[in-house]
């Protein structure tokens, strides 16, 4: 169970989990935990706190434990009414943690899979384990992305580490000719070009703000993120506009991400995206013309899958410029692709990317020279693009595939059912 069925990595993750699991006869079944939007903003500012950010709001106190507790209460009766005893429950990140109690108590054997965490002893993480700890002690077994991002005082022997995971036969990550990348990012608008029939879904699931298309062979960088200012959307713009337009005029720049709509449990999501558009919509028209917003809707999962695979495909340098980062799926993604990346050296990232191994790292993602100078690097050196995405794209076969991280939930559901 987690809290949305579509957009960002978890739901990413448990659609192809879930079906993986029932191909190898594993009964499995997907719940979405529903909440109000008050619900949700709790959770999110759980989200952030965890990751180690401020909280402008304040302290987390007795108002936000009874909004917390009442939709945990009501969802896990919800989830008695669907289950039997013998079930395994794995409860997957904040939102569905306060399930655990209630769900232990009725004699089912539960696990917490937390997807999001900082190794920093951030004061506004401490407190939110301060928050959580209540639930903690109910899951016999709790997954985090990476070692260190426990709490400190968790019992080692309920911690299990488990790597998230792509899989490289789904529409997202599945090889794409580079005539199918062709008609898909003209059918989506995005460049010109013609269009096959089959398209139509593509591009009526898509929307694509810019002044001009896309030229065909011009390099470009890309960031795939959620509207969320962990991804730092802004900042990317900011590093093209400043550091790498200048030095390549011939560049161009594409930020998606989902329509902020339909992710029901990222209330920041449209703020966000709003703000992009603005500062776009100020640029100078030389730059403007560099630069290319593309909104997914992902009530189309198909549609968005191929039109991601598409963009990580067609991409000359991938950009990951979170401030906080779980894991960073789109890195993964963009290792299979084996293409060339510069990211932030946060959260799970730098256990994916070694610095100039399988791709740049930078370690202050405040630090937008750095960021813009690296991706110059790469524009310019065909030969370190290609080493880098090569070696990408070997660690993520040997380390990130589907096969690693069923095999740890494997282990997982032996150890719950001893
Ligand atoms: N994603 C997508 N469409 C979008 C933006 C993101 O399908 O418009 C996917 C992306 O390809 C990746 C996941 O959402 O599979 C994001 O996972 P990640 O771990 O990078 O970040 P999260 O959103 O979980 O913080």
């Amino acid at each position: 169970m987690n809290s949305t069925a579509t957009g960002g990595g978890v739901a990413e993750l448990l659609h192809r989990s879930v079906r993986l699991h029932n191909l190898h006869g594993l009964r499995t079944r997907w719940l979405v935990l529903t909440g109000e939007p008050d619900f949700f903003a709790v959770t999110k500012r759980l989200h952030h706190r965890l990751h180690g950010s401020p909280d402008p709001v304040g302290e987390l106190g007795p108002a936000e434990r009874k909004t917390y507790e009442t939709t945990a209460w009501s969802q896990a009766e919800q989830v008695l009414g669907r289950v039997t005893p013998d079930d395994l429950c794995v409860l997957h990140d904040p939102q569905t943690l306060g399930l655990a109690p209630y769900l232990v108590d009725a004699g089912l054997r539960v696990a917490w899979r937390c997807h999001i965490g900082t190794t920093m002893q951030a004061e506004t993480a401490q407190d939110t384990w301060q928050f959580l700890e209540p639930y903690l002690s109910a899951p016999l077994r709790c997954g985090f992305s990476v070692d260190g991002y426990a709490p400190p005082w968790m019992e080692r022997d309920r911690i299990v580490i488990l790597p998230p995971s792509i899989d490289p036969t789904a529409p997202k990550n599945r090889r794409l000719p580079a005539t199918e990348v062709q008609s898909l990012l003209s059918a989506i608008g995005l460049q010109a070009g013609s269009t096959s029939g089959g398209d139509d879904r593509v591009a009526r699931a898509t929307h694509v703000l810019q002044d001009r298309q896309l030229p065909a062979g011009a390099p470009v960088v890309l960031q795939v993120s959620r509207w969320d200012p962990l991804k730092d959307m802004t900042g990317v713009l900011r590093t093209f506009v400043d550091h790498v337009a200048p030095a390549r005029p011939d560049a161009h720049l594409v930020l998606a991400g989902p329509e902020p709509a339909d992710i029901p449990d990222d209330p920041e999501g449209a703020a966000i995206h709003g703000s992009v558009v603005d500062t776009w919509r100020t640029l100078p028209s030389q730059v403007r013309g560099q630069i290319h917003l593309v909104n997914l809707s992902l009530k189309d999962a198909e549609a968005n899958a191929h039109v991601v695979n598409a963009l990580q495909t067609r991409a000359d340098v991938v950009l990951q410029k979170s401030l906080q980062e779980g894991f960073g799926l789109t890195v993964t993604e963009a290792m299979w692709k084996a293409k060339a990346i510069v990211a932030s050296a946060v959260g799970g990232i730098p256990t994916q990317i070694r610095d100039g191994r399988e791709g740049l790292l930078v370690s202050n993602p405040g630090d937008l020279e750095r960021f813009g100078d690296a991706v110059v690097r790469l524009l310019l050196d065909a030969n370190l693009r290609h080493r880098l995405g090569t070696a990408a794209q070997d660690r993520c076969a040997e380390e990130f595939l589907v096969g690693h991280e069923f095999r740890g939930y494997c282990s997982l559901y032996v150890e719950l059912l001893q």
